[in-house]
């Protein structure tokens, strides 16, 4: 047996959502909206189904798929993409990831990673043969600085693994810490994986830069989008990779043996998406803004301290403000339990030096769902 795997505990959103069944308690864990997701989009999958698209689709995803992912990330991020060079389809963010770390890492070489981290990113990395280097960051800014990253990075490092906006915290860096960071890709030599599947789920009116959109960045950069967050459905398992020719030929040899396609039903639906006018994407980021902003203030009306949240489905309370030697794993183990609300303990996210303080919550509900949780956190404080 492969250690790395024997060793693994099963991933924390299995582990709450499976808790939150067996309390019946509203699950605010693991990350998924309630809503069904847009029904055109839906619709488009289903007659596509019907309509026969249901053999292997081309291994770098359909052409009209390649085409309009293309075009959707020249509107929205300024990028200009070859869609037949430059843009793959995945089986999820998760497979793109899986393959690109596969791709690029050669047993000894160094990677970059910043925790808490994202709990696929560090068995993938260790499998590939990487060395992790960990760059911990800490609330509440969440801030990466030019000390830690020259402590991370060296003459080995391959490349860094970023998230944009980050799961768990809700930062989206903004372009003081994408150029930091892309110096030190450039002074490095080192390529950057840049996770952006939260891209879409931003608030405040915060534009999102790629950190591919950086001088010096664009032939060093693997993009990874996935569908299944750019529309709120997260079962649906779609990801698109971004990458200059020469690195986007060597991702697709570990596509061609992960997974090979990707369900051409769903290939063509996400294409149609990819599409809509921007007051689709605009009003899904108000939806998501006005629930973010419900779950925020009803927590602090309750008294808990909560840090601020600019992107992703996700807001985070921190204990320490009020108890000293905080335990957010006892903490949520005690709230699913006896007052059952499932989150997430952010220390999970952590390889070492956990901080122990920080407990997620998934706003991505209805009022009703948020409105159900608040009454039950009240009867905790
Ligand atoms: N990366 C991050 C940061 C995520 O939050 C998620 C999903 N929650 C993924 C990757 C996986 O995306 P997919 O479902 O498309 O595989
Ligand atoms: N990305 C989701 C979250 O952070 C969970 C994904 C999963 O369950 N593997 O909640």
């Amino acid at each position: 047996l492969n250690p790395i795997y024997a060793e693994l505990p099963t991933t924390i959103f299995e582990v709450m959502s499976q808790l939150a069944r067996t309390h019946e308690a509203v699950n605010l864990g693991q990350g998924f909206p309630d809503d069904p997701g847009p029904e055109d989009v839906r619709r488009t999958a289903a007659d596509a189904v019907v309509n026969g698209w249901n053999q292997y689709p081309p291994m770098m995803g359909l052409p009209e798929l390649r085409a309009a992912a293309a075009t959707h990330y020249r509107r929205w991020q300024g990028l200009e993409l070859d869609p037949d060079a430059e843009v793959m389809v995945t089986s999820g963010a998760t497979e793109a990831l899986a393959g690109a770390l596969l791709a690029l890492i050669e047993p000894g070489d160094e990677v970059v990673l910043f925790q808490p981290l994202y709990d696929a990113y560090l068995p993938l990395v260790k499998r590939a043969g990487g060395i992790p280097k960990l760059v911990r960051l800490e609330p509440p800014s969440w801030s990466i600085t030019r000390e830690a990253l020259a402590a991370a990075f060296s003459e080995r490092t391959k490349l860094v693994l970023f998230n944009n906006p980050q799961n768990p915290t809700g930062v989206v860096y903004g372009h003081a810490e994408l150029a930091l960071l892309a110096e030190f890709c450039v002074a490095f030599d080192a390529y950057a994986v840049s996770d952006e599947v939260w891209e879409h789920v931003i608030f405040d009116g915060v534009a999102f830069t790629s950190l591919m959109a950086l001088p010096g960045m664009r032939e060093r950069t693997v993009k990874i989008s996935s569908a299944g967050k750019i529309f709120g459905m997260t079962g649906w398992k779609v990801g698109l990779v971004f990458a200059a020719p020469p690195l986007m030929k060597v991702l697709s040899k570990a596509h061609q043996f992960l997974t090979f396609t990707t369900p051409p039903n769903l290939q063509v639906a996400v294409a149609y998406g990819l599409g809509k006018a921007d007051d689709y994407f605009t009003g899904m980021r108000a939806d998501l803004q006005r629930s973010r902003d419900r779950l925020a203030q009803g927590l602090a009306g309750l008294g808990f301290s909560v840090l601020p949240s600019a992107g992703t489905y996700f807001l985070s309370i921190d204990l320490a403000a009020h108890t000293n030697g905080a335990d957010d794993e006892a903490f949520c183990l005690d709230l699913v339990r006896t007052f059952g609300v499932a989150t997430i303990p952010v220390s999970a996210f952590y390889a070492q030096d956990a901080v122990k303080s920080v407990v997620r919550f998934c706003f991505a509900k209805r009022d009703e769902t948020i409105d159900r949780a608040l009454e039950r956190l009240a009867k905790v404080t």
